[in-house]
């Protein structure tokens, strides 16, 4: 397989706000195949799953890398994914809603926030405010943890997944919508390593053991208004999964809980100012506190995606390398 990646980092933002009017296309994203999309929802395709957040290229992250992010400080890095299901033999009731489960158990991915960051893709003169990956650098348009031990391994796999599993790949829906050639060889892996299935249980689809303590947490992420409270829960339950199995251990979920609201509830930019104290990922969760007031202030204006340099890495983001020195 072989992509073209300079200046588009469609798989790492929602550039749907860019499309003048919706034709109506199937711009499901990233794992569309798997959880189903408002978008078939609405044509009336077959859609088991749907998504209680809209957002779109969703990264779901295996238990370790959860852990490992949680390890790091960069507990806000990280946000549940649930779905409403149709069938009430496929799904338990919380808060009006009926979500997806197993064996009574709601289900759920663990997957990486997206904040408004002023992105330029596909050739584009003018930034716009996209909801964009918290690793991705707006400047260069490429991923800070690219060649760290953090990068997600869905990341790394993609668009492989959707070649296996007979899917469009987002490169293909950027070149029909903005033109220039991004999927350049499109080889693929056997579907077999694609973690689906019983064996996602625990690694990568999680099950929540209680699920009357996710009564207000559903609600509250359907609104798109998660406490950290509600994050540290889910994410605790992620860490403390076992692989192909619905068990949890309470030893691994309270030290999660401890972790993700020690960072969630952090001090606010604790890490501005002295990046040489700042470990991993503690620059994330102020960063992207900032990056949601200043959309809220900027009104209809769009600063210059170099003010990245201000907001992430003056915290201790790493930087990326620019294309020019990977030519
Ligand atoms: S982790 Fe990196 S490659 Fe993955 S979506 Fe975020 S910016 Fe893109």
């Amino acid at each position: 397989m072989e992509v073209h990646c300079q200046g588009c980092a469609g798989c790492c933002l929602d550039w749907r706000p860019l499309l003048e009017a919706d034709d109506g296309r199937d711009v499901g994203g990233r794992g569309a195949a798997r959880s189903g999309s408002s978008e078939d929802e609405q044509e009336g395709r077959t859609s088991r799953r749907v998504p209680l957040d809209g957002d779109y290229n969703f990264v779901a992250l295996t238990r370790d890398e959860v852990r490992a992010f949680l390890e790091s400080g960069a507990a806000p890095a990280l946000t549940p994914r649930f779905w409403r299901v149709d069938d009430e033999r496929e799904g338990v009731e919380i808060d009006g809603h009926r979500v997806a489960a197993v064996a009574g158990r709601p289900t759920f991915f663990v997957g990486l926030r997206k904040p408004p960051k002023p992105v330029a893709p596909f050739g584009r003169e003018e930034p716009a405010w996209l909801p964009t990956c918290v690793f991705l650098d707006p400047t260069t348009l490429q991923c800070r943890i690219h060649d760290s031990d953090r990068f997600p391994d869905e990341c790394g796999a993609y668009p492989e997944h959707n070649l296996a599993l007979e899917q469009e790949t987002e490169c293909e829906r950027v070149e029909s919508q903005f033109g220039g050639e991004r999927l350049l060889e499109a080889g693929h892996d056997d579907p077999e390593g694609l973690l689906l299935g019983p064996q996602a249980l625990g690694a990568k689809l999680f099950c929540h053991p209680r699920p009357d303590d996710l009564e207000g947490i559903v609600d509250r992420l359907a609104a798109g208004e998660l406490t950290p409270a509600d994050r540290a829960e889910c994410l605790a339950v992620a860490a403390a999964s076992s692989p192909g199995t619905l068990a949890t251990s309470p030893h691994h979920y309270e030290r999660g809980y401890e972790r993700a609201l020690q960072t969630l509830e952090g001090s606010e930019d604790a890490a501005a100012g002295d990046s040489a104290t700042v470990e991993d990922g503690e620059w994330v969760g102020p960063a992207i506190d900032e990056w949601h007031r200043r959309r809220a202030a900027a009104g209809g204006t769009v600063p210059s995606p170099s003010i990245a340099r201000t907001v992430e890495e003056r915290r201790g983001a790493p930087e990326t390398p620019g294309w020019d020195a990977l030519e």
